[in-house]
């Protein structure tokens, strides 16, 4: 198999280290637009907290994205995947009571425990606002902009790298190029290409902050695990954590509002307020790319023949992404069907 992969964020770069695994000869385009991965704070659940239930497939999908990230690892020589427990601050007694029930029969959740038993798993556990927390295995984070640094830098050491501006326009003459295939991986970009054909992927907009203590003393936010109270504290690097983020629709800007940083910053000092005050050191923003039923879209382009897509990653990309990029590379030569929940004919 020869292929062209367009776009080198998560999409691509799965897709990409999934086909030079099979021995086929690969090559990929990026045009250096700013990407959704390249702002992603790369956290993973197993859990979806509103309703307290497990996301889709957590299971298949947990395994095959540690499977994934750990070639890339043993690939690149570098440690990108970070298993961290999720501390998830019960918001009343209601919650704890649901709580209490799905965990009855989940792997992933533990019953709700009180601040005194939380503290001595978690020394730098801040307090909860009265109802205790839940604990969920099987969360962490991956170092998503590394991975994508470093995984460029091999394809390019390969000659692999081609920095250049695709459109469909030159699906057309991908068999004339001597590619069997080529693979859109562009998210948003996709969206905002007249001539890609109508494919309903839609972005949704977030800011993320990278916060620090300010310097005037006090606990510092924890360290030992992701802190959940409705948004999120995931710490990267020593003294150093990532807070969101924000959702939005109907805006494609890329510009840092003041608002959204106030309104994370006051959340946060709500959730932990006995904590130091945290100053912003960053403020990012990236458009995810989301379907209209928040599957992925991964296969044969409806209208372009010669085309695949593997798109609508969403605000699980990390989660979901490695699984169906491995499905979609075995579709290419019949080890896989794919189910028509993925078909991008359903987004048209
Ligand atoms: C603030 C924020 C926080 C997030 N946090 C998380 C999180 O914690 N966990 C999680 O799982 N997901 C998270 N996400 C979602 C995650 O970022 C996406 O699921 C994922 O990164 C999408 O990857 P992608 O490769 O499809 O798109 P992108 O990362 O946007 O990559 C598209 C690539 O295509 C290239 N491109 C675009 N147009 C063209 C063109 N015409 N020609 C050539 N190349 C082109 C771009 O340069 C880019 O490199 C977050 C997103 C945001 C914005």
């Amino acid at each position: 198999m020869r292929i062209l992969v367009v776009g080198q964020g998560l999409a691509g770069t799965l897709v990409s280290h999934a086909a030079l695994q099979r021995g086929w000869d690969c090559h990929v385009m990026d045009s250096g637009q700013p990407s959704a991965s390249s702002v992603a704070a790369g956290m993973f659940n197993p859990m979806s907290f509103r309703r307290i239930i497990e996301v889709w497939d957590a299971r298949p999908h947990i395994d095959s994205m540690t499977a994934t990230y750990r070639a890339f690892e043993a690939d690149l020589g570098e440690s990108f995947l970070h298993f961290l427990p999720i501390l998830k601050q019960i918001p009343n007694a209601e919650y704890a009571e649901e709580w209490n029930r799905k965990a009855l029969d989940s792997p992933w959740i533990e019953p709700v425990r009180s601040d005194a038993e939380v503290l001595q798993r978690f020394p730098d556990a801040v307090p909860s606002p009265g109802h205790g927390y839940g604990l969920v295995q099987g969360g962490g984070w991956l170092d998503l902009p590394r991975l994508i640094q470093a995984w460029r830098d091999r394809l390019m050491e390969e000659g692999r790298f081609t920095v250049g501006q695709w459109s469909a326009t030159q699906a057309q003459k991908a068999n004339d190029d001597g590619w069997d295939t080529i693979i859109d991986c562009r998210g948003c970009g996709a969206a905002l290409d007249s001539t890609a054909g109508p494919l309903d992927i839609r972005a949704n907009r977030g800011e993320i902050l990278t916060v620090k203590p300010d310097g005037s003393g006090g606990a510092s936010l924890p360290d030992t695990h992701i802190l959940n109270f409705g948004k999120w504290t995931l710490p990267t690097q020593p003294g150093s954590w990532r807070l969101g983020a924000s959702y939005e629709w109907n805006r494609i800007d890329l510009d840092p509002t003041p608002e959204t940083r106030d309104f994370l910053m006051a959340s946060l000092r709500r959730a932990a307020p006995n904590t130091a005050t945290s100053m912003t050191v960053r403020h990012d923003v990236g458009l995810r790319p989301v379907s209209k039923d928040r599957r992925p879209a991964v296969g044969l382009h409806p209208t372009i023949s010669s085309l695949h897509v593997f798109n609508g990653l969403g605000t699980r990309g990390v989660l979901i992404g490695p699984r169906w990029s491995h499905l979609l590379c075995d579709s290419l030569v019949g080890k896989a069907q794919l189910p028509d929940i993925v078909n991008p004919v359903r987004l048209l």
